[in-house]
């Protein structure tokens, strides 16, 4: 099969590799979409320790099952030819920390297109349990944003915002922007949110969401205006740069949440003994649960979200060219790469 494999650290090239086997228990989908996460832009440039030559990335699908492993029993939407999406996220199922609730953060886990191989190919392999039907869904392809749409419903549940709170959500990429579609779903008040990038913000506002200067000391002016000088209920930090972490934990109102979910920078000094006697909560979001994945497809498949940055569908062999363009800042929604069929 074709596969789009990290030839060296920022090249990636098309090759023919072996078709995966499905083993017991597991599924292999035909890809029809695999979308380009942000998180992998980081692994594209060798900078993120996880993604290393020789792999195929890609963890945002959509496909049809095309066969199952010894011992996997179709379930009825899930037959040969039904199409799905999966959990990428695989957790251990037996740890401490999965049986506390929280998969996402399982020591084991593995995700495909980092530590397994990924979906940026003709075919992927996935435990049977991971898959979710699409069978109800007008427009199937819209359900390669389950993945990032999980992240956002994740994030939204471990701040709690209030019912009529203000929310500030700081990057309007795909996570950013799905992030305030759920945030309104949640039912916050104001939803103020920040994007240096020119031309990114237009979908943020289609989503009734009001832009703000990023810059540091004009933000933190207007949210004192905009808020009686006593700042922001919940924030949302999607990009996890120090200048991003360290305004959000000024523009804060205190008693308030900081969420972090952003990945970009490893260390950020931050303000702690002002957070202390601020009483701020600060809280961080990583990837989803199960749960978290099947109210994503729910939230798809009822068009509750709308994503008005679209999709911007290429071939496998344009992987090269879009990831050039998305470290460049390119404002495109959600990418999906097509492999041939
Ligand atoms: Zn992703
Ligand atoms: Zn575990």
């Amino acid at each position: 099969m074709k596969a789009l494999v990290l030839a060296e650290v920022a090249r990636f090239e098309v090759r023919e590799v072996d078709e995966p086997v499905p083993g017991p228990g597991e599924v292999r989908i035909a890809v029809r979409q695999s979308g380009i996460c942000g998180s992998e832009l980081g692994g594209f440039t060798g900078s993120d320790g996880l993604r290393h030559p020789g792999l195929v990335f890609g963890h945002e699908l959509v496909g049809v099952v095309d066969r199952y492993g010894p011992g996997a029993e179709p379930a009825p939407r899930l037959t040969v030819g039904a199409p799905v999406t999966a959990n990428p996220l695989r957790s251990c199922g037996r740890c401490p920390v999965c049986a506390s609730g929280r998969p996402n953060v399982c020591p084991h886990r593995q995700l495909l297109g980092a530590h397994l191989p990924g979906s940026n190919a003709e075919f992927v392999v996935v435990p049977a349990d991971a898959l979710h039907p699409l069978d109800g869904f007008a427009r199937p392809e819209r359900a390669v944003l389950a993945e990032p749409a999980a992240c956002a419903v994740r994030a939204v549940a471990q701040a709690g915002p209030a019912p009529g709170a203000t929310a500030l959500v700081l990057g309007a990429g795909p996570i950013g922007l799905l992030l305030i579609e759920v945030l309104r779903l949640r039912g916050v008040g104001a939803v103020w949110f920040t994007e240096p990038h020119a031309g990114r913000g237009e979908a943020a506002r289609a989503c009734g969401a009001v832009e703000l200067d990023s810059d540091p000391e004009r933000l933190a002016a207007r949210i004192g205006e905009l808020t009686g000088g006593y700042g922001v209920d919940v924030v949302f930090d999607a990009v996890g740069s120090t200048v991003t972490r360290q305004s959000a934990t000024r523009v804060v109102r205190s008693g308030g949440t900081v969420c972090l979910v952003g990945l970009h920078t490893h260390e950020t000094p931050l303000p702690v003994r002002d957070l202390i006697r601020r009483e701020v909560t600060l809280t961080t979001s990583f990837a989803y649960t199960p749960d978290d994945f099947a109210a994503a497809v729910e939230l798809l498949r009822q068009e509750e979200l709308v994503f008005p940055a679209g999709l911007v569908h290429a071939r496998l062999e344009q992987g090269q060219h879009w990831y050039e363009l998305l470290l460049a800042g390119d404002p495109a929604g959600k990418v999906v790469l097509e492999p041939p069929r």
